[in-house]
C-alpha cells in the first residue's frame, strides 16, 4: 500500500513555481500578485488566509490579505472587488468563504473578473470546464488529478468512483476525470447501497464532509483511494477525512492521508492557477 504523499508533492510544486518567479525577476518582471479577501474575524477562515500568504511568500508572489469588517455592506465589498479586478499588479482574486450572511455569496464570487478567478467559481470558468474551453479549473479537483497523475496512476479506461456532488468539488473532479476517459459514477447522499457502489470503483474520490463515512469494506482491493473530506472527529477531535484510514489502508492499493494528502495541494493549485493567469496577463 502506498501513502499518497500531498505534502511532499505540492513542495515540489512550489519549488518550480518560485524559480519561475525567480526567472521572471531576472528578466525585469513583475511578481505575480494574489489578492485574498475576507469578512469578518471567523478564526477557521483567518488561519487558511494565513496559510495562503505564507505560500504567496514561499514561492515569491505578491500576496495581499484584504480584510473587512463584519457588518461591511454588500455594495462596497461589490467596489472594493471592482478596485481589485481593475489592478494591474493583481492577478488572482480569491474571496473566502463563507461570507456574511447578509452578503450574497454568488454575487460577490461573480463580480470577480473571470480571468482573475483563482478559485474557478465564476460562471465562465465554469462553462469553460464543462465545455472544454480555455479556462481556470478549481483548485481542490485540480490537486486531486495531480495527486494521480504525478503519481504515475493510470486514469484512462479505469473505473472512478466519485462521492459527493458538489459544485466546488465532486462534479469538477467528475468531469476531469471523465476528459481523461475514466469510466465515472457520481454517488450521492440518496445513492442505495454505497458500499456495492464505491466497491466498483478503481479510483474512489470522497468528497462528502461526513467523518470516516468510507469504511474498508467499502473499497475494492488494490484501488487508489483520495479522500478530500477535511473534518474533527467526533470521539477524538482529531482532524481526519471522509475516509476511515486505518481500515482503508488495510485494502488499498494507495491512499492519500488526511492532513497531508488533498489539502496541500489545493493550496499549491491556488497558486499555480494565479501563476497561469499572470502568464495569460503578459
Ligand atoms: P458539500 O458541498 O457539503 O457536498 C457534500 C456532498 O456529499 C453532497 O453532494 C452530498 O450529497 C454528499 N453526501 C453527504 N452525505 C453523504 C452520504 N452519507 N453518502 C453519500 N454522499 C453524501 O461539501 P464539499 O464542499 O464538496 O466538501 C466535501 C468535503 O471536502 C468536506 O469535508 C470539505 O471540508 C472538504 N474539502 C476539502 C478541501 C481540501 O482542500 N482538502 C477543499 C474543499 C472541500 P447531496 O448532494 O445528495 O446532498
Amino acid at each position: 500500500m502506498r501513502i499518497l504523499d500531498g505534502k511532499a508533492l505540492s513542495q515540489q510544486m512550489k519549488r518550480k513555481i518560485a524559480e519561475r518567479v525567480e526567472a521572471f525577476q531576472s528578466e525585469g518582471k513583475r511578481r505575480p500578485g494574489l489578492a485574498v479577501v475576507i469578512v469578518g474575524d471567523d478564526p477557521g477562515s483567518r488561519s487558511y488566509v494565513a496559510g495562503k500568504a505564507k505560500d504567496c511568500a514561499e514561492v515569491g508572489f505578491a500576496g495581499s490579505t484584504l480584510s473587512y469588517p463584519e457588518d461591511i455592506a454588500e455594495q462596497e465589498l461589490l467596489q472594493e472587488v471592482e478596485k481589485l479586478n481593475a489592478d494591474p499588479e493583481i492577478d488572482g482574486i480569491l474571496i473566502q468563504l463563507p461570507l456574511p450572511k447578509h452578503i450574497d455569496s454568488d454575487r460577490i464570487l461573480r463580480a470577480v473578473s473571470p480571468e482573475k478567478d483563482v478559485d474557478g467559481f465564476h460562471p465562465r470558468n465554469v462553462a469553460g470546464l464543462w465545455l472544454k474551453e480555455q479556462c481556470i479549473v478549481p483548485c481542490t479537483p485540480k490537486g486531486v488529478i495531480h495527486i494521480l497523475e504525478d503519481n504515475g496512476i493510470e486514469i484512462s479506461g479505469k473505473r472512478a468512483v466519485v462521492v459527493g456532488r458538489s459544485n466546488i468539488v465532486g462534479l469538477p473532479v467528475a468531469k476531469l476525470l471523465l476528459d481523461r476517459n475514466a469510466t465515472v459514477t457520481i454517488a450521492h447522499s440518496r445513492t442505495p447501497d454505497l458500499g456495492a457502489v464505491t466497491r466498483e470503483a478503481d479510483i474512489l474520490v470522497v468528497a462528502v464532509g461526513r467523518p470516516e463515512l468510507v469504511k474498508g469494506d467499502m473499497i475494492k482491493p488494490g484501488a487508489i483511494v483520495i479522500d478530500v473530506g477535511v473534518n474533527r472527529n467526533p470521539a477524538t477531535g482529531k482532524l481526519c477525512g471522509d475516509v476511515e484510514f486505518e481500515s482503508a489502508k488495510e485494502v488499498a492499493g494507495a491512499i492519500t492521508p488526511v492532513p497531508g494528502g488533498v489539502g496541500p495541494l489545493t493550496r499549491a493549485c491556488l497558486l499555480e492557477n494565479t501563476l497561469e493567469c499572470y502568464l495569460r496577463s503578459l
